[in-house]
């Protein structure tokens, strides 16, 4: 027998259309491209976004066509966020960090019929345009006042094309299933893979996204995402924040440490959200300049370990609580949020940030295991470790158009994320590494995150790496590749016996090397496999 409830498809266009019901008066705050603060409200966002999808679809984009930005947080981003998939399009976010040529192969990949760009990203462009020859034009999001001299051609100015529409426009309804959004994988070997999100999984993922187990979003709240919307949507947070009603305040271009720490300020910000990069930038811009928050209360950091050290100052000094997650592009991305239990009330500070350097417990909707080499599930008692699997509805069952092969999950849907980890009898998992970036070192495995995130806790220190480099003996050891910080004279010795403090004998790094800075990748990750290729000859003093 089936339940009596009413069934209704779980589409995107419901986010917003709620937003401005309920929340109308609630704004969405950004630093624009062009330069001056834009305000609005979640009404205009709503009329907006209608008159965009209406405007599309006079154009001519069909239901599924992609839709591509080139483009930083900001209103107009949201409104093709929900314009595009409101209409049942599929809104292919591109990360402009990337190569020129990776771009043009997403972008041919993904067949995009129209790319909106920031102005900043009119010269990227300009350069690849001969080799994306079936786009059909081009959307620049600024007004006419702003428009640049382009040799683009079937160029259309964002503002004038909205204007070609009222906002009279009915959302359609179609099946929930519908794609609506496409974000590639920063594919550090092979080519880039589409993780295809649907109007389903990204309502599914919203409404985990707002528990209070995952980022507690509410009304209550300011959120300034930094993760940018072209990595994973923002974690989400675009959706969410409308599902809850928050504020959302949206950094634009500028996402240096002074730029963000004004608008957190100017804007009351009370919850933010970005990878560990971002955090040490703002964090030594506060140092240097003894600033204090006065709203800030909570921020999330992912998409790389959060280090102690890092960890510490924000809670510590600034008095606000790190909530470290954990997920990835092919997750939608939320998977784990390192929130306390009833049993942790009593902990002291320390034991909190202890714990909150694990990433943190399943998200309800989020099925994990570890298992070894053979498929064998491995226990839950936070020292077994091994390759980390998850499934659920807002995680992918493949990539778009078959690239990566058939077999990216297996016969019951797990999915292997590449990642190890250890899951403690509390569910709490910890990140150990990527498969692909542990050190084999004797029979022993060496967390290289762990070794990071001792080193950048070492005075001095601003940013580190630990690689593996082959040993006669060892078959791998260890390589520590550090930044030193600004005027540091910070020697190799000193690293060493600072690491000496948490580490075994056999996990300190053979050697210490000084360069001014890390290769990263175009999320802002250290890019391991150009460290490795470097340093593959590398001879370490006790080989
Ligand atoms: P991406 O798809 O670019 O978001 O990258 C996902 C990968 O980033 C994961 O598989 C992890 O290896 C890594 N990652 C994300 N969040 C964390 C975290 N909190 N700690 C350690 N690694 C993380």
């Amino acid at each position: 027998m089936f339940g009596l409830m009413q069934e209704g498809p779980l589409l995107i266009s419901s986010l917003i259309e709620f937003a401005a019901l309920n929340h109308g008066d609630e704004e969405i705050v950004s630093r624009t491209v062009e330069g001056p603060i834009h305000r609005y409200t979640y009404k205009d966002c709503v009329v907006r976004s209608r008159q965009l999808a209406k405007a599309l679809e006079k154009l001519g984009v069909e239901q599924s066509d992609r839709i591509a930005t080139l483009a930083w947080n900001g209103y107009r981003h949201v409104e093709i966020y929900y314009g595009v998939s409101g209409m049942g399009a599929i809104c292919h976010t591109i990360n402009p960090r990337l190569f020129p040529e990776q771009i043009a192969y997403i972008a041919n990949h993904a067949e995009d019929k129209y790319i909106f760009m920031d102005l900043t990203f009119v010269p990227l462009i300009e350069a690849i345009v001969e080799h994306i020859p079936k786009v059909k034009g081009f959307v620049i999001m600024t007004d006419e006042a702003n428009m640049p001299q382009t040799k683009l051609s079937n160029v259309i100015c964002y503002e004038n094309f909205l204007a070609t529409a009222d906002d009279d426009y009915k959302w359609p309804v179609f099946d929930e299933r519908t794609a609506s959004s496409l974000c590639y994988t920063s594919g550090t070997t092979g080519n880039p893979k589409g993780a295809l999100f649907s109007n389903r999984s990204t309502i599914l993922h919203s409404y985990a996204a707002c528990t209070p187990d995952a980022l507690g979003l509410s009304n209550m709240e300011t959120i300034l995402p930094v993760v940018p919307m072209f990595h994973v949507n923002a974690w989400g947070i675009p959706y969410a924040a409308a599902m809850s009603g928050a504020k959302m305040v949206m950094p634009g271009a500028r996402m240096d440490g002074e730029s963000l720490f004004e608008l957190m300020e100017s804007e009351q910000v009370t919850l933010s959200a970005g990878v560990p990069t971002i955090w040490m930038m703002l964090l030594g811009y506060m140092k240097e300049n003894n600033k204090k928050f006065t709203s800030m209360k909570r921020t999330v950091i992912g998409g790389a370990a959060a280090p102690r050290a890092m960890i510490e100052t924000f809670e510590k000094e600034y008095n606000v609580n790190v909530l470290h997650a954990w997920g990835m592009t092919e997750m939608s991305p939320l998977g784990t949020a390192c929130n306390l239990k009833k049993k942790h009330r009593d902990y002291t500070i320390d034991q909190k940030i202890d714990l909150s350097l694990k990433q943190g417990r399943a998200i309800f909707g989020v099925d994990m295991k570890i298992v070894d080499g053979a498929g064998k599930d491995l226990p839950w008692d936070g020292v077994a470790f091994g390759n980390l699997l998850v499934r659920g509805p807002w995680i992918t069952s493949g990539y778009f158009k078959g690239e990566g092969g058939d077999t990216v999950v297996d016969e019951d849907n797990w999915f292997d994320t590449g990642d190890v980890a250890t899951i403690d009898p509390d569910g709490y998992m910890q990140i150990t590494d990527r498969s692909k970036d542990v050190i084999k070192s004797g029979g022993e495995w060496i967390s290289s995150i762990d070794v990071e995130n001792e080193a950048v806790g070492c005075p001095g220190i601003a940013e580190a790496a630990v690689i593996a480099v082959a040993h006669p003996k060892w078959d791998e050891r260890p390589l520590l590749v550090a930044v030193k910080e600004e005027n540091a004279s910070v020697t190799k010795e000193e690293v060493i016996e600072h690491l000496k403090g948490t580490l075994a004998k056999w996990q300190l790094p053979d050697d210490v090397i000084f360069v001014d800075q890390l290769p990263h990748t175009a999320t802002g990750k250290i890019l391991k496999t150009k460290l490795r290729g470097e340093y593959k000859d590398y001879k370490l003093p006790t080989a």
